[in-house]
């Protein structure tokens, strides 16, 4: 059923108070064709909406809400040394990591803890501690709203890259994803090369499982980062900025203590988080909107900001940044 100017509050994690035009609940795969057959005026504009933690909605929704609740875990694949499963987009990511890891599987416990939904996952290849989900994403299935029709890509066509994908691009709001296709290793591979994770592999040494980097890192995001049941926020805002080896030189000489990770001979990830915070920004405050005390990257609802309050604030510190070190911050937040 097609709900009229629902509320939003509860469905998006920075708690903005705001509705939806039309609002509708997808909870199987064969509502798709329901919901298209509905009158044109349903339709005209469109946005999927899954655990609403990586959105900031800055006004009402002009449109229709496609809540993704589509459900279902399948085993597809099997041989001695990988499984593949096929996921419905509405499991929540992180009880998707927990099941996973019941069932011997490794690859996505760096992943741990991730708010949102699966179907999500592969739209900005979430990532943390290391790991990227697209290692090991074999297809995504999806519902191509203007074809009318259900179609797939495999990896390589996702074109995954440092938190971007296709989905982020030319389908970006064309596209519904039903189903992702996780090939997923029977043998544990750790990585843990990843700065905080190095204590863990010292503690360990060799009895070392997934699940001990799962709950380590449940531990570390618990302690470091605000829980959204708590506090509104969509994770960091803004991505880590890549910058040139001149770019780099230039500010390690300004900024010796500088956070930065080598990519390759010409291109360097600093950390944003750094960049805000050296500016005296962490844990700054305007009305209900601030960065986080524990990590300047996450920019939270202190009760009632609205979306514009939060991106105006969000403006800010990207201005600021801009002026201090000449280096454009990019949202990594969906602005609506
Ligand atoms: P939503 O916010 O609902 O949607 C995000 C975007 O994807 C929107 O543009 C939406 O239209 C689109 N979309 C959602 N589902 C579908 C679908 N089925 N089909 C088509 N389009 C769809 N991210 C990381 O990468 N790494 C982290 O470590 C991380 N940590 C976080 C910690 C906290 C505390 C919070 C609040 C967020 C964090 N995030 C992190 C961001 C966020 O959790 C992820 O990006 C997550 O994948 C978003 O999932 P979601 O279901 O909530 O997506
Ligand atoms: P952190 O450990 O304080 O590190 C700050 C930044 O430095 C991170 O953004 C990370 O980049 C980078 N970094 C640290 N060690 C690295 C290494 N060995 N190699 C390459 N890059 C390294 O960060 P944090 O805030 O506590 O977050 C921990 C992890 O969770 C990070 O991976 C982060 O991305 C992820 N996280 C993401 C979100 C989100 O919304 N996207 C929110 C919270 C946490 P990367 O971000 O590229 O990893």
């Amino acid at each position: 059923m097609i709900l009229k100017n629902y509320n939003l509050k509860a469905l998006n994690s920075f708690g903005v108070d705001v509705k939806t035009k039309y609002y509708y609940a997808l909870q199987k795969i064969d509502d798709i064709n329901f919901l298209f057959n509905q009158k044109k005026q349903f339709l005209k504009k469109i946005l999927v909406l899954g655990g609403g933690s990586n959105i900031l909605f800055t006004k009402d929704y002009d449109g229709l809400i496609i809540h993704n609740q589509i459900k279902g875990i399948e085993k597809v694949e099997e041989n001695k040394d990988f499984l593949t499963l096929r996921v419905g987009a509405g499991e929540n990511w992180h009880k998707f990591v927990l099941y996973t890891l019941k069932m011997g599987l490794s690859g996505i416990e760096n992943l741990s803890l991730i708010p949102g939904c699966v179907g999500a996952a592969p739209i900005q290849n979430i990532g943390a501690y290391g790991v990227e989900v697209k290692d090991f994403i074999s297809k995504v299935e999806f519902y191509h709203i203007k074809e009318r029709k259900i179609d797939k890509k495999n990896k390589i066509e996702c074109n995954f890259g440092y938190r971007d994908s296709i989905f982020k691009k030319s389908l970006k709001n064309k596209v519904i994803i039903t189903h992702v296709y996780f090939k997923l290793s029977k043998k544990f591979n750790k990585v843990i090369s990843y700065g905080t994770l190095k204590e863990l592999a010292q503690k360990k040494s060799t009895e070392l499982k997934a699940e001990d980097i799962s709950n380590f890192i449940i531990e570390i995001r618990n302690s470091k980062l605000p829980n959204p049941e708590n506090i509104g926020n969509a994770g960091s805002f803004f991505k880590n900025p890549i910058v040139s080896s001149s770019k780099i030189e230039k500010l390690t000489k300004d900024y010796p203590q500088i956070i930065y990770f080598k990519i390759d001979n010409n291109n360097y990830k600093v950390s944003a988080g750094w960049l805000i915070e050296n500016i005296g920004l962490k844990g700054y405050r305007k009305g209900d909107a601030g960065t986080y005390e524990k990590q300047a990257l996450v920019i939270i609802n202190h009760s009632n900001a609205s979306g514009k309050e939060l991106l105006l604030f969000s403006n800010f510190i990207s201005e600021k940044v801009l002026n201090t070190y000449d280096i454009k911050l990019e949202n990594e937040v969906n602005i609506y």
